[in-house]
């Protein structure tokens, strides 16, 4: 068994998308990044590629390659994916939280588990996705950008 630990933050920027999860989510401003700065998407990657040390997504999607500008994290994860089981391993279980002040994302909960859970070829009982606010503290409670953590279990076949 191995673990894997991973983290992504992400500023806010005017004019851009909040993709989070995969889920398009209505806000007034989204996260800036060379990819769609699917910061849930790229934290979940960084626990994957953690676990099976693996280095990180900058390595394996530097943001100087510009086939990765715009790109769909949920892809990126797949790749990622593929990449834990050509190792010789498989993915257990996904936990993540967000933490954001704003927009309130309760409501797109179930939608990122079943993007993600599918991006990785996991039931979505195998994923979860929490999101808290920090109470107004730190550069998430400014509503300057989104933090996202991602812890995960595989296991060597
Ligand atoms: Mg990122």
């Amino acid at each position: 068994l191995r673990t894997g630990l991973g983290m992504d933050v992400h500023a806010f920027a005017p004019g851009r998308k909040l993709i989070l999860g995969g889920v398009d989510i209505p806000h007034h401003q989204g996260l800036d990044g060379h990819s769609d700065a699917d910061v849930l998407a790229h934290a979940i990657s960084d626990a994957l590629l953690g676990a099976v040390r693996g280095g990180d997504i900058g390595k394996l999607f530097p943001d100087t390659d510009p086939a990765y500008k715009d790109a769909d994290s949920l892809k990126l994860l797949a790749e990622v994916a593929r990449f834990v089981r050509e190792r010789g391993f498989e993915i257990i279980d996904v936990d993540s939280v967000i933490a954001a002040q704003a927009p309130k994302l309760s409501p797109y909960r179930e939608a990122m588990r079943e993007n993600l859970a599918a991006a990785m070829g996991l039931p979505v009982e195998n994923v979860g996705v929490k999101a808290t606010t920090t109470e107004h503290l730190g550069p998430e409670g400014r509503e300057e950008g989104i933090t996202a953590y991602a812890t995960c279990l595989v296991y060597r076949i």
